[in-house]
């Protein structure tokens, strides 16, 4: 059961900083405030005074700060909530905290603040997922998208398509209350109709994952190539740092390496994936099968091959790889006497646009950055269906769930059953939905999603 104890957290990051904010919220607030800090002059709610922390037990005088109060229901958790802003110090934080405990506060657990706002009817679960999506964002496109979020737009959208399935259960229950009667009854063929309707418009929040989980996260783009072709060079060029090992022996980068770079409004997961090729040592084989499962996750494709030698096998297996994928083909070793080119990897049935580079010179980079740039857009672009996306797998499953349990009910109502039966789908599409938003949620969803803030969030 939920019980409104007095939580404490420091709400700054920790170590040394200008200023460090410690949150109270809870019944208790104001009054260990009271017990901790002496105002210069009484202050209004909302109101910043400056006062002296003294800690009540030994009359030590700890700090000068400044504080204030939000008085619930109209603070960031419905409840009280105080605001210490001390001098930014761990170990001054750590103490005022000690004092507050020792009045009986207790330090908050991971997104405890959130948390609780949630469940004082402060948010729904749609705008506390995307605070912590504003706080983690990583780029401009993740963080318009958590802002979006933030404002409800989902939260109103996935009401919307709620209401219209209690709808269809309300016409149900006419049908179950007046079976016996002669009233006109809804027919079963314009309730299927609306039934489909409705799963068209799931079906296109459900299918927004892909791209709402670009924007939210940023592109994966899964490095391929034989060993030898310079895909290491390539990822560190990129990064612009050392982060995987080049050597000239084949075979070198055994596991996947991951790193993130900024292209534009966009994040891009560079995964270096090791040589796609069969056999070598066990360590070899375990970062290749790593390296497919990478392949699968990915975004898009940088298909590595060195012109500076004939196509072999191995790169037509590549190049296998690439079929159907986005993504884009490197003839790399530019700075060397050039074997294959453009039309040998149209041959070798490479669809993707293909450039020219050196890992080694840097030359060709600008435009294979803008290549990825282009290719990133085209993923997190609108489909047209709909300007709203999903970025979260809760969410992309809770849709699952309803549009099952709609299809489910789609078919009994075509199928003749008695009403009862579809009412149970029905109920199920609607109890789907209500998740997303948090009407209706267990205990351990909301523990899974608290959990991924930071404490004092
Ligand atoms: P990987 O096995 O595909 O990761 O290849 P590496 O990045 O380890 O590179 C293999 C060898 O090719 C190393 O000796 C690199 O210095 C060399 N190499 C990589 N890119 C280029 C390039 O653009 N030009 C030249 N001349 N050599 C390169």
């Amino acid at each position: 059961m939920y019980l409104p104890d007095t939580i404490v957290a420091p709400a700054t990051a920790p170590g040394i900083g200008a200023v460090a904010i410690i949150r109270l919220s809870g019944p208790r607030a104001f009054e260990i405030l009271r017990a901790i800090w002496h105002p210069k002059r009484q202050g209004k709610p909302r109101q910043m005074v400056v006062g002296d922390v003294i800690d009540p037990a030994t009359g030590a005088h700890l700090d000068r700060a400044m504080a204030v109060r939000f008085p619930g229901p109209r603070s960031f958790t419905g409840e009280d909530v105080a605001e210490l802003h001390c001098h930014g110090g761990s170990y001054l934080t750590h103490r005022i905290i000690a004092v507050a405990i020792s009045h009986r506060a207790r330090m908050a657990e991971p997104g405890e603040f959130t948390r609780r706002a949630f469940l004082n009817g402060r948010m729904d679960l749609t705008e506390a997922e995307a605070t912590a999506d504003l706080i983690a964002a990583r780029s401009e496109s993740s963080l318009r998208q958590a802002l979006a979020q933030l404002s409800g737009a989902l939260a109103k959208r996935v009401r919307e398509l709620r209401k219209k399935i209690v709808d269809i259960r309300a016409h149900l229950e006419v049908e179950i209350d007046f079976s016996d009667e002669d009233i006109a009854m809804p027919s079963r063929h314009a309730m299927a109709q609306d039934i489909e309707h409705l799963m068209g418009d799931v079906a296109v929040l459900h299918d927004s994952f892909s791209r709402g989980r670009v924007i939210r996260e940023g592109a994966r783009a899964a490095i391929v190539g034989k060993p030898n072709v310079g895909k290491s060079s390539l990822l560190n060029l990129m990064l612009g740092t050392d982060r995987a090992i080049v050597t000239a022996i084949p075979g070198t980068t055994r596991d996947v390496i991951e790193d993130a770079i900024h292209l534009g409004q966009h994040a891009i997961t560079l995964l270096d994936t090791a040589g796609i090729r069969g056999g070598g040592d066990d360590i070899e084989r375990l970062g290749i099968e790593r390296s497919h499962a990478a392949l699968g996750e990915a975004d898009l494709l940088i298909a590595v091959f060195d012109s500076s030698r004939p196509l072999d096998d191995e790169d037509l297996a590549v190049a296998r790889l690439c079929a159907g994928r986005a993504g884009v083909a490197l003839l790399n070793k530019a700075d060397l006497p050039q074997i294959s080119g453009v039309a040998e990897l149209r041959e070798a049935g490479v669809a993707m646009p293909s450039l020219s580079i050196s890992a080694l010179t840097g030359n060709g980079l600008p435009a294979l950055r803008d290549e990825l740039t282009r290719a990133v857009d085209t993923l997190g672009a609108p489909d047209g269906a709909s300007e709203l996306a999903i970025s979260r797998e809760r969410h992309r499953d809770a849709l699952a769930r309803a549009l099952t349990s709609l299809r489910a009910a789609r078919e009994s109502v075509l199928g003749r059953m008695p009403p009862e039966i579809s009412a149970v789908d029905i109920t199920a599409a609607a109890e789907a939905l209500g998740a997303i938003t948090g009407e209706v949620t267990g205990e351990d969803v909301l523990d899974a999603i608290f959990r991924e803030f930071c404490i004092g969030k």
